[in-house]
């Protein structure tokens, strides 16, 4: 029964759907920890974002992690997470052109 679409997530910054390898996934864990989840794989409640810094910073704007994580997401957290995000938005990139998936 496996279909080959591949799922469509919304970015909760630009509410953009997008297949989810374009994504980047931050999840919040069971146990309350909200960390970027680059390979999707992570148990727990996640939220998508376009792998654009501009979208992190939007949803840092308009507290978009905290409606869609359904949490508290404490200033140093957005801190770490900006840090976070802007080497995974490289590496992200990086990934991206290596499989010659290159659209733009
Ligand atoms: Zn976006």
């Amino acid at each position: 029964m496996r279909k080959r679409r591949v799922p469509l997530r919304k970015c909760v910054a630009c509410h953009e759907m997008q297949s989810k390898r374009e994504l980047i996934r931050v999840v919040r864990s069971p146990e309350g920890d909200i960390a970027i989840d680059l390979a999707g794989k992570k148990p727990g409640r996640g939220a998508y974002l376009c792998g654009k810094a501009a979208c992190f910073r939007l949803a840092k704007k308009s507290r978009a992690f905290e409606r869609a994580l359904k949490a508290t997401v404490q200033p140093e957290i957005y801190d770490r997470l900006e840090q976070d995000f802007i080497q995974m938005e490289d590496q992200f990139i990086a990934q991206k052109a290596a499989s010659g998936d290159e659209d733009e």
